[in-house]
């Protein structure tokens, strides 16, 4: 399957500076942004084991589901495209099939169907009900749920911690992620893992129970989940964040979103600075991807 035939292992860096030199910590950050052009970060890691078992069971069609901005949809075209699926988007928010952002467009672009449904039905995504009239709708699509979060997302999120046990030959003391559906902070827990998650929603702390009911009751590692650093909500910013990532690529030459790594690199480097860490603990941040998705500064 050419999706993947991705970069692996993805490649890690050390951050330093003045601030990590103070706190006496190393941290790294992997950098699954590269792993594919188009099926970016932990998207693709979510990806990986749904194409293969919707490949196993001969299903050449995928249905999945997201907003005007989601990463997922925009990752779930590219690999149908890629290995000749037929894709479907159910798209929340009937208003958006009027004006479509640049994410529904590329989606479009690369053959999928949007089908725009009210927020109240959107909301039924994840009810058994709705999902058999869905899957009889459209002559039976493998489905994925929201954000590619699933158990199957897991077990590929899951592989990142070998690969960097592999490259750092030691287990970090930490793993920072990104929050949305939980689903990446999973994964990494399930691999045995401690995990520092960052809310990129408002009102975050409902999360902290997704996560462990994705974990279903497997052996995990330790989570710390912070709800203080969404910057107004969900794909909301202000110019101190804008300021921070400029910041962050001059320093590293790195490039960071708006939505989520930004938010989450903003919140660890605030905790390093205020000591959350003892000296000689490791952390490695997870930079998920989504650059496509950047604001166009
Ligand atoms: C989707 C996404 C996340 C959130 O991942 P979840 O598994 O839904 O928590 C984080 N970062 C980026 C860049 C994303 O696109």
């Amino acid at each position: 399957m050419d999706l993947l035939s991705a970069v692996l292992p993805t490649p890690i860096q050390e951050l330093s500076n003045a601030i990590t030199e103070k706190a006496g910590i190393k941290l790294y950050i992997k950098r699954d942004d590269l792993i594919h052009p188009k099926v970016s970060g932990n998207k693709w890691r979510k990806l990986k084991y749904n194409l293969l078992e919707a490949d196993s069971q001969g299903n050449r069609r995928l249905l999945t589901f997201g907003g005007a901005f989601s990463n997922h949809l925009y990752a779930a075209a590219a690999a149908g495209k890629a290995l000749g699926l037929e894709t479907i988007g159910i798209v929340r928010g009937e208003e958006l099939a009027d004006k479509l952002s640049p994410t529904l467009l590329f989606c479009l672009d690369q053959g999928m169907q949007l089908h725009f449904v009210s927020r109240g039905e959107y909301k039924l995504r994840n009810s058994e009900d709705y999902l058999r009239e869905l899957a009889a709708r459209f002559d039976y699509p493998f489905i994925i749920p929201e954000g590619g979060t699933s158990a199957l997302a897991l077990k590929g999120v899951g592989e990142i911690v070998p690969e960097i046990k592999a490259q750092l030959a030691q287990v970090p003391d930490y793993f920072a992620v990104a929050v949305g559906t939980g689903g990446t902070a999973a994964g990494l827990l399930s691999a045995g893992v401690n995990v520092l998650a960052f809310s990129a929603l408002k009102g975050g702390e409902f999360l902290e129970k997704d996560i462990h009911a994705l974990l279903n009751g497997q052996h995990s590692g330790d989570l710390q989940l912070f709800t203080d650093y969404h910057f107004g909500g969900y794909a909301k910013w202000n110019q101190e964040l804008i300021t921070f990532m400029l910041e962050f690529r001059q320093a590293f030459g790195i490039q960071l979103e708006q939505v989520y790594t930004a938010k989450m690199l903003y919140g660890l480097f605030d905790l390093i600075h205020k000591n959350h860490f003892q000296k000689g603990q490791t952390i490695v941040a997870v930079h998920t991807g989504g650059v496509q998705g950047l604001l166009k500064l």
